[in-house]
């Protein structure tokens, strides 16, 4: 597309952030306009598989994040009770041989932040709600909770899974309470006592499971992630909750993960959410990208590498296409095979569980793979 074309992204989440790093490298004039008034550091971890680094490599944020992640040398299931492993996947030198590069580990807002650096000072609008969309001939017109506007050529919608640019493109589309809920707590490692904790293993439970891992090559800050059958009624996209109900429902497993839960000083809790699959990912200038097409299950931890994955290959699409219509189908068809495979196998939580061989998630390439061949 022509490089003067206003592209507006909604949401700086880390779907968003990439695509606006991306196409302003490419000489595009991106704005973003983002509801929160600041992005802050809440308390998760994420992983960052070699697929996802390849995208970090190509906005040149791997180098800084590979020095503050942790580099786990393996990715362990281990049964809930008795501790037998049931998988271990080589990871460290052996995965970034295998897979093109590395997988770490890291705190959310690390990765969050590696990304934002990337992205010109002054292109993100803070505290700007996007309330409604108005496509007009050639232009699109947006507006904010807070009473402004703004005009853009092209907009993406990057606002996650209870997205408002979905709305202008399939209509009402709201997002759907799984009945699974993820508590997490990061907290200091020294207050294990000495307690050795095997990295980044996964503990897999008839009822739930639980993820344990250090988010920095320090291995200062533990980080778990559960995944147990849950409520929730409120409006909040978390909360805190009580340490004894963590304890509860992951009574009976091992005593390591026990003892990582009970030692957590404060624990939060999160709805897990998705959306019904829709087949159209554009309309006319819209065009979506990550949760907010697609939010699945966390179960493969690759939901953000989804999003971050789409950005790259749409921003490719419109550098390459002049028509933005032809570039939002080549878009889709690149995407839509993938993304769908990876939902299907979350929503399965059978990922690594047993003898696995991750080669075509880990090992793809969204700064290279042929667009439109639906290659993965
Ligand atoms: C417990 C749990 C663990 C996970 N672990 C992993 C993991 O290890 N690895 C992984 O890859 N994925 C993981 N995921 C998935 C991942 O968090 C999401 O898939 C990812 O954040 C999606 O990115 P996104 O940019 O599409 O949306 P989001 O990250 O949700 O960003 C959307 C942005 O849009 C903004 N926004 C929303 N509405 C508006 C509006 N109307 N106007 C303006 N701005 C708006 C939001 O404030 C936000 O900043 C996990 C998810 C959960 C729940």
């Amino acid at each position: 597309m022509r490089r003067g074309t206003r592209i507006a992204v909604i949401g700086a989440g880390l779907g968003g952030a990439t695509a606006a790093a991306w196409l302003q490298r490419e000489g595009f004039a991106v704005r973003v306009y983002e509801q929160a008034r600041s992005l802050e550091r809440i308390g998760a971890g994420i992983h960052v598989s070699a697929n996802v680094m390849k995208v970090l490599r190509h906005l040149d944020a791997e180098h800084r994040l590979s020095q503050i992640g942790n580099h786990p040398d393996t990715f362990t299931s281990r049964k809930w009770d008795s501790g037998e492993v049931l998988f271990e996947l080589p990871l460290g030198e052996t995965g970034k041989q295998r897979y093109g590069a590395s997988y770490i580990t890291v705190h959310r807002h690390d990765l969050h932040a590696a990304i934002l650096e990337k992205v010109a000072p002054g292109t993100i609008a803070f505290g700007r709600q996007l309330t409604a969309v108005q496509q007009n001939g050639d232009v699109v017109q947006l507006s904010f909770a807070d009473g402004s506007e703004a005009a853009a050529d092209v907009v993406i919608g990057a606002d996650g899974v209870n997205s408002k640019v979905r709305e202008a493109v399939v209509g009402p589309s709201p997002s759907r309470f799984t009945g699974a809920v993820a508590h997490r707590a990061i907290y200091p490692s020294t207050r294990l006592g000495g307690m050795q904790v095997r990295n980044c293993t996964k503990w897999w439970g008839p009822n739930g499971h639980i993820l344990i891992y250090y988010i920095e090559q320090s291995r200062n800050d533990i980080y778990l992630v559960t995944s147990a059958k849950g409520e929730w009624h409120s409006q909040a996209s978390w909360e805190l909750c009580r340490r004894e109900e963590v304890i509860n429902a992951f009574a009976g497993f091992h005593p390591e993960v026990r003892t990582v839960i009970e030692t957590a000083p404060q624990h939060s809790k999160w709805p897990i959410l998705d959306i019904a699959p829709i087949d159209t990912w554009s309309r006319g200038r819209l065009v979506l990208l990550g949760d907010a097409c697609h939010a699945m299950m966390p179960y493969m931890a690759s939901g953000a590498g989804m999003a971050m994955e789409d950005a790259a290959v749409l921003a490719r699409c419109l550098v390459q296409l002049a028509d933005h219509a032809a570039a939002f189908a080549l878009y889709q068809t690149s995407r839509m095979p993938r993304v769908s495979k990876v939902r299907r196998i979350s929503a399965e939580n059978s990922f690594l569980r047993s003898p696995t061989d991750p080669t075509w998630v880990f090992g793809y390439d969204a700064v290279n793979v042929p667009l439109g061949t639906q290659q993965y």
